[in-house]
C-alpha cells in the first residue's frame, strides 16, 4: 500500500515508529498529484515549497522527542473561501484572482499549530455557491470514481482531492450540503459541524447564519480528528459557542446498542431514487442487528425547506458579497466613467451568473414591498423546521437518511437549468436551517457510483455521529479506498 493510500490514523502511527518521514508522505501526496491532477484537476493553487518546509518541521520537532498532534505531518487541503495567509484565496471567482489574504483562518492557525502539512488550495463552486463544482470561474473538477461525472459541490475539490488521493484530508465548508453532498458524490466521510463550534472567522462569508467549516476524510477517526483540530471557542466570531469539546479521535467508540434510529419519512418517499433509499435502509437495519432501535419519524415541512433555504440563503449572500465592489479587495475594471460605473462594471466582469443570480433574488427578497411576502415568511418557516427537529430528537438520538436524491450526475447534466441544480440540496438544506451537524458516510454503490448515508444529529452531538458512523463503517469493513483512476 503507497503512503497516499493509507489513513491518517495509520501514517501518524507510521510516523511515530519512524516507518516514514513527515517528509515522505508530502513527497508521495506531490507524486500522486503530479500523477492524476490532470484527470481530476481538484486545486487551483499547489505550495509545494511551503508544504514540504511544513512537512520539515515536523520531522525535526518529531526527532527533538516533541510530543505532536495526531495531525502533525498529515497532508490537509484547503478550500478556497477559507483564509490562507500568504497562500491565493481565490474563492473560484475572478473576482479575487490575484488576492493573497494577510492573515489566516482561525481553522487555519489552529491546525498549523497541529503541525498539518497544506499541499495547496482546492476547487469549489464560485463563493461556494453550486452542487457540482462546475460554478467555478477557473475548472471544473472530475469526479475521481467516474471521470466523465461531476464530484459534487461546493466542495468539489476537497472531496475529489480526498478520494484521488491527493490528499488525506480536507476542509471544506457547507451553507446548504456543501461538505456532505460532495462526500456522498465522491463516496468519502464528511462532516458538518453544529453551527457556532467552528469558527467562520476567515471564511469567507456566503451566508452567514448557515454557513460552517467542516472536516472531510477517508476514514470516520481521521474525520473525527480533524474536527476536534479545529472546533473551539473563538471571540473573533460572535456567533462562536462558548463550549468544551472532547478529543473525539481518543473518545471514539463503535457501540450502537441502545441508540434509537429515527427514519424521517419525507425523505424516502418521492424525488429520491429507490436504489438510493434501499442501501440507506439496509445500512440502518445492519445496525439495527447491532442493538441500535428504529423507528419512523415526520418533518413536515421538508417539501417548503428548498424554497426558504435559497431566500435566507441569497438574501445573506447579497448582502455578503456587497463587499465586492473594485475597491476594497481584489478585481477593478480597467476602462470605467465615473463611481457608479465602476462598481458596476467592476460586479458584472468578476461575478459569474451563477453568484449574479443569487445576488439579484437576494437583492429582490429584502426590498422593501417583497420583504414581508418572501423573506419574513422564510424566515418563518426556519422555525417551524427547527421545531420540527426539536420534536423529530425526542423519539430518537440520531436521523438516518440519504445525503444526496441521486448519485453523481454526468458533467454539463444540469447546468443550463438551475432548478434541477438546486433540487440536489433537498436532503441536506434543513440541516443548515436548524444549525445541527450532520455526517455523511458511503453506505454502496450504484451502478459503480458512491452513495451516501446522512446522519443527523441535535446540536452538538457530534460524538453520537462519530459512533453511529464508526460502527457503520466497520460493518462494511473499513474506511474508503482511494479511486484507482487507471
Ligand atoms: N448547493 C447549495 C447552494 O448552492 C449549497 C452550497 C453550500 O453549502 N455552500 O447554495
Amino acid at each position: 500500500m503507497k503512503l497516499y493510500e493509507k489513513t491518517a490514523v495509520e501514517l501518524g502511527a507510521m510516523l511515530r515508529r519512524k516507518e516514514c518521514s513527515a517528509v515522505e508522505i508530502a513527497q508521495d501526496t506531490f507524486d500522486r498529484i503530479d500523477q492524476v491532477e490532470d484527470k481530476v484537476h481538484a486545486y487551483l493553487t499547489l505550495s509545494r515549497q511551503e508544504a514540504l518546509a511544513q512537512a520539515e518541521k515536523v520531522d525535526e520537532r518529531l526527532a527533538a522527542g516533541e510530543e505532536l498532534s495526531p495531525l502533525a505531518g498529515i497532508p490537509v487541503a484547503v478550500k478556497d473561501n477559507i483564509s490562507t495567509k500568504g497562500v491565493r484565496t481565490t474563492c473560484a471567482s475572478r473576482m479575487l484572482e490575484n488576492y493573497i489574504p494577510p492573515f489566516n483562518a482561525f481553522v487555519m492557525d489552529k491546525l498549523e499549530a497541529a503541525g498539518i502539512v497544506m499541499p495547496g488550495k482546492v476547487n469549489l463552486d464560485e463563493f461556494a455557491m453550486g452542487s457540482s463544482c462546475e460554478n467555478s470561474a477557473f475548472q471544473k473538477t472530475a469526479n475521481p470514481r467516474d471521470l466523465t461525472r461531476v464530484p459534487g459541490g461546493s466542495s468539489g475539490g476537497s472531496a475529489a482531492a480526498v478520494a484521488a488521493g491527493e490528499a488525506v484530508l480536507a476542509l471544506g465548508s457547507d451553507t446548504g450540503g456543501s461538505i456532505r453532498q460532495p462526500a456522498s458524490l465522491c463516496g468519502i466521510v464528511g462532516l458538518k459541524p453544529t453551527y457556532g463550534s467552528v469558527s467562520r472567522y476567515g471564511l469567507v462569508a456566503f451566508a452567514s447564519s448557515l454557513d460552517q467549516i467542516g472536516p472531510m476524510g477517508r476514514s470516520v477517526e481521521d474525520v473525527a480528528m480533524l474536527y476536534s483540530a479545529i472546533c473551539g471557542h473563538d471571540p473573533m466570531d460572535a456567533t462562536s459557542a462558548r463550549r468544551e469539546y472532547p478529543d473525539f479521535g481518543k473518545t471514539l467508540s463503535r457501540q450502537v446498542k441502545g441508540l434509537r434510529i429515527g427514519l424521517p419519512k419525507e425523505y424516502f418517499g418521492d424525488g429520491v431514487d429507490d436504489g438510493i433509499k434501499e442501501l440507506v435502509l439496509a445500512a440502518v437495519r445492519r445496525l439495527e442487528k447491532e442493538g441500535a432501535s428504529i423507528c419512523e419519524i415526520s418533518l413536515p415541512s421538508t417539501d417548503s425547506a428548498l424554497s426558504a433555504y435559497y431566500i435566507i440563503s441569497s438574501a445573506e449572500a447579497s448582502s455578503n458579497l456587497a463587499r465586492f465592489d473594485g475597491v476594497k479587495y481584489g478585481y477593478r475594471t480597467k476602462e470605467y466613467e465615473n463611481l457608479i460605473d465602476m462598481y458596476e462594471r467592476t460586479r458584472s466582469e468578476g461575478f459569474g451568473d451563477e453568484v449574479k443570480r443569487r445576488i439579484m433574488l437576494g437583492t429582490f427578497v429584502l426590498s422593501s414591498g417583497y420583504y414581508d411576502a418572501y423573506y419574513k415568511k422564510a424566515k418563518a418557516l426556519q422555525m417551524q423546521i427547527a421545531q420540527e427537529y426539536a420534536a423529530g430528537f425526542e423519539q430518537c438520538d440520531v436521523m438516518m437518511v440519504p445525503t444526496s436524491p441521486c448519485t453523481a450526475f454526468r458533467l454539463g447534466e444540469n447546468m443550463d437549468d438551475p432548478l434541477k441544480m438546486y433540487a440536489a440540496d433537498i436532503c441536506t438544506i434543513t440541516v443548515n436551517i436548524a444549525g445541527l451537524p450532520a455526517l455523511s458516510i458511503p453506505c454502496g454503490s450504484l451502478e459503480g457510483l458512491p452513495v451516501g448515508l446522512q446522519m443527523i444529529g441535535p446540536r452538538f452531538s457530534e460524538e453520537t455521529l462519530f459512533r453511529a458512523a464508526a460502527c457503520h463503517e466497520m460493518l462494511q469493513g473499513g474506511p474508503c479506498a482511494v479511486a484507482e483512476l487507471h
